[in-house]
């Protein structure tokens, strides 16, 4: 058992420090936001790797995600943790590119009656949905229960983490501050939150961010989306994008017409040239990094996180 400091409590840090304190380490959890305040939260969230690099290993750690997930699915009510099994349509504007199909069961082509007006073609999936309002607080819950001491408070120095064998850094987009990392940069994404009219299934055509469109039912609320900006820091949500996206939503699903909107958020995707899950010495210290998720980072956590307990041995 070694003592491990987990700094950040998003996605990334809050399935790294439990799959730490279930491999027997004694592990604490810093973090200076709520998890109601993350980018985390702000995620549709589909599994789904996009927007990550490299894809060799972003399928790896998506695949184990993908069967923790449904796991998750088949033994803890929606109610509780937030993930569903849920079918949907990925629809295809450009030459489909099918990489993240493989070791994916059951996907197939959409037939025409299952494409929104004016898509051409599509691949129909069932995919692990999570809805991270309920997901997040289940993870902390998970997180007590073994015994993982979350704290808050904001991290200026990894060398200055007390009482540690070693740290993980978990900080998403902010991990550069901390590393000196100067490769990390935003993908800014606007949501915007609608009362559910009974939808279940969910819907992207994202071949063109330009024209990014999703809509990810969760229960009694649907998350549509969307942007995906490089190089945009702006974390205020803009009005006019907002109609934007609700007019491309309502296009592609009637159903959503006048539905009440019940929340609006923006989240900034910590893109990197390829996740920064690495090993490194800190002063004599193990330091793990788990950064640089980019659009997948709730995709690829699961895997991430035991690649963390692998790391630290
Ligand atoms: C609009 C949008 C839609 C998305 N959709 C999906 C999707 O469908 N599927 C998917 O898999 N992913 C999706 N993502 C991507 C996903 O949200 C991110 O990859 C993921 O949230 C990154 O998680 P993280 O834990 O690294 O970072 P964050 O959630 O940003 O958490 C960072 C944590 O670090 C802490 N922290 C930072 N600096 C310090 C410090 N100095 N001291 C102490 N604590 C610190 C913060 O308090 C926070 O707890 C989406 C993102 C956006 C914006």
């Amino acid at each position: 058992m070694a003592r491990v400091s987990v700094v950040g409590g998003g996605v990334i840090g809050l399935t790294s420090a439990l799959e730490l304190a279930r491999a027997g380490h004694q592990v604490r959890c810093v973090r200076d936001l709520a998890v109601e305040d993350t980018v985390s939260r702000v995620a549709g969230a589909l599994w789904f790797p996009y927007h990550v690099q490299p894809r060799r290993l972003a399928l790896r750690w998506g695949l184990d995600s993908l069967a923790r997930f449904t796991a998750i699915a088949a033994t803890v009510p929606f109610e509780a943790a937030g993930v569903r099994l849920a079918r949907g349509v990925l629809v295809h504007r450009a030459e489909p590119d099918l990489w993240w199909t493989e070791g994916v069961e059951g996907v197939r082509p959409a037939g025409t009656d299952e494409l929104p007006p004016g898509a051409g073609r599509g691949a129909v999936a069932t995919l692990p949905l999570v809805d991270t309002g309920r997901f997040l607080p289940w993870l902390e819950r998970e997180c007590a229960d073994a015994a993982v001491q979350l704290v808050r408070g904001h991290v200026t120095d990894l060398d200055a983490v007390p009482d540690c064998d070693a740290v993980v850094l978990a900080c998403g987009l902010r991990s550069g501050a901390l590393t000196g990392d100067p490769g990390l940069s935003p993908a800014r994404g606007q949501v915007v939150r609608l009362a559910n009219p009974g939808l279940t299934d969910w819907l992207v055509d994202g071949d063109d961010p330009d024209t990014l469109t999703y809509v990810l039912p969760h229960g009694d609320t649907v998350v549509c989306g969307g942007t995906d900006v490089e190089g945009d820091w702006d974390t205020g949500v803009d009005p006019a994008t907002e109609q934007a996206i609700l007019a491309r939503c309502v296009a592609a699903v009637p159903a959503l017409r006048g539905a009440r909107v019940v929340g609006r958020a923006v989240g900034l995707r910590p893109v990197a040239s390829t996740v920064r899950l690495e090993r490194h010495t800190d002063e004599g210290r193990p330091l793990v990094t788990n950064y640089g998720h980019g659009g997948a980072g709730v995709t690829l956590s699961w895997g991430c996180a035991a690649e963390v307990v692998r790391l630290l041995g």
